[in-house]
């Protein structure tokens, strides 16, 4: 709209194209809340966009069931875990595991009290378990060392067996990552991230969701991704779906070293390519494009449509690599399994609180301490998990077996996908944008079939497919294959 009006004729004297299309605007708008339109997709002119067929895709606001969740995330309850985390001294993955006041064991088993006393108001619907195994000698492991994951499971009621998982790493480290004895509080890197999952864990416990959804501290993140490795290799072993994963790391300030501060900017890492791609893939991505459209992107330009609102007050600054220069986090164990994720973490980072010895230098104060926390800002970025987890889990899922159908050569675009099997599952939306756009621009409802054939050539625009539900919630987009 704001790019059509710059474009007339001048902001005194509005054309009457400009008029025209503010008036076709504000009519999709309004078709918006709709569960799902079934007319047959109108040609509209989309601002300073292309001419083709559907209308301007819009957001997805926040239904009233998902605004009472957002109102009760608690701050002081997030603080006290940060503080509690903290008080452990250490949460090295090498320091005492039967200590029963300092080091990673006495913070697993604070973890694992505090989660299970979520589970115990869920009805019987969450459960949480200790994931362990002993790492055999590796980098930065040098004796056999246990390493242990809370993981607490909310399990679907409709659509069991799809799975979203959001994680923080427990285990901390100092200035030399094999030192465990030295004093290592962690509380941005990462009590911050464990403090989103116990809360959105507490706050889910007590509802029913369409599908699973998991929340987990995990260990041996400094030392090398090693407890959320084990994690992942896990579901991938059972050929569990696993339909986006959510690593919150360093999400405890919004303040850099130069005391640059953005309150309201939470980033979102997601790769292009994918970690997991196979030969036969890449071929296919070389042919026809698609670098931009990694099941990680469109899980990223989700939690855009769902949680960058006035209901979570953030904004999200989705940055189009799989992490930052010279570090990594948990979402790469499950990238590496071939499953969606991302990282989210803070706008702006103060290198001197993160890795590093708590100690004073010249009256400055070195260290991961909680006085250095924002918390009404890991409070927002809760906000923002929940937002995208609690409307990936009541949505339909990603529609599956999504292709372009390539058996001649034609001007339009034949599409197919397979149906899914939620109760609720009201029917399909075809996405499309320009090959240079970064974000879908553009929705045609085709209601609820497998098939479809759209005016506008597949050579020229990128499409998608997503499920719609009978109230409106919108799955992720799948990218379609070339197949026949
Ligand atoms: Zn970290």
């Amino acid at each position: 709209m704001t790019s059509q009006d710059s474009r007339g004729d001048g902001p005194t004297k509005p054309s009457r194209r400009t008029f025209l299309s503010a008036a076709t605007v504000t009519a999709a708008a309004a078709t918006v809340a709709a569960p799902l339109a079934t007319a047959p997709a109108a040609s509209a002119s989309t601002g300073g966009g292309p001419s083709g067929p559907g209308r301007p895709i819009r957001p997805q606001s926040p239904d009233r069931e998902l605004r009472e969740l957002l109102r009760e995330i608690d701050q002081r309850r997030i603080e006290a875990i940060v503080r509690r985390l903290a008080e452990f001294g250490t949460r090295h993955t090498l320091s005492s595991q039967d200590d029963p006041a300092r080091g990673i064991g006495a913070a697993r088993d604070w973890i694992y009290e505090q989660m299970r006393g979520y589970a115990a108001r869920s009805g019987g619907r969450m459960t949480v378990e200790l994931q362990s195994y002993i790492q055999e000698p590796a980098s930065r492991i040098p004796v056999p060392t246990r390493i242990t994951n809370v993981v607490a499971t909310l399990r679907g009621e409709t659509s069991p067996e799809r799975i979203y998982v959001v994680t923080g790493h427990y285990d901390s480290r100092c200035t030399d990552v094999m030192d465990a004895t030295s004093d290592a509080p962690g509380a941005d890197d990462d009590a911050s991230g464990v403090a989103v999952a116990m809360e959105l864990a507490r706050i889910m416990a007590t509802r029913r969701s369409e599908a699973t959804i998991v929340f987990a501290a995990v260990a041996g993140e400094e030392q090398g991704l090693y407890g959320s490795g084990y994690m992942a290799r896990q579901y991938k072993a059972a050929g569990a779906d696993v339909q986006g994963m959510f690593s919150d790391d360093i999400v405890g300030s919004s303040t850099a070293d130069d005391g640059t501060r953005d309150r309201r900017t939470l980033r979102l890492f997601a790769e292009g390519v994918p970690t997991a791609e196979t030969p036969a893939e890449g071929n296919t991505r070389r042919s026809v494009g698609g670098e931009n459209d990694s099941p990680s992107r469109q899980l990223a330009r989700y939690v855009s449509d769902v949680a960058d609102n006035d209901s979570t007050g953030m904004r999200i600054r989705v940055i189009y690599r799989r992490d930052r220069y010279l570090r990594g986090s948990d979402h790469i164990s499950f990238l590496e399994q071939g499953y969606p994720a991302g990282r989210f973490t803070e706008p702006n980072e103060d290198f001197a609180h993160q890795h590093q010895d708590v100690r004073l230098v010249d009256d400055k104060q070195y260290g991961d301490l909680p006085e250095f926390c924002d918390f009404e800002y890991i409070t927002r970025v809760a906000k923002v998990n929940a937002a995208a987890l609690w409307s990936l889990a009541q949505a339909p899922g990603t529609p599956k077996g999504a292709t372009i159908v390539t058996s001649n050569l034609t001007n339009d675009t034949e599409l197919r996908w397979t149906r899914g099997t939620e109760p609720d599952l009201a029917g399909y939306e075809v996405v499309w944008r320009e090959t240079t756009a970064p974000e879908w621009t553009h929705v045609i409802p085709v209601g609820d079939v497998t098939t479809t054939t759209i005016d506008l050539s597949k050579d020229n625009v990128f499409f998608g497919v997503r499920a719609v539900d009978t109230a409106g919630h919108r799955s992720p987009v799948a990218f379609p294959r070339p197949g026949s």
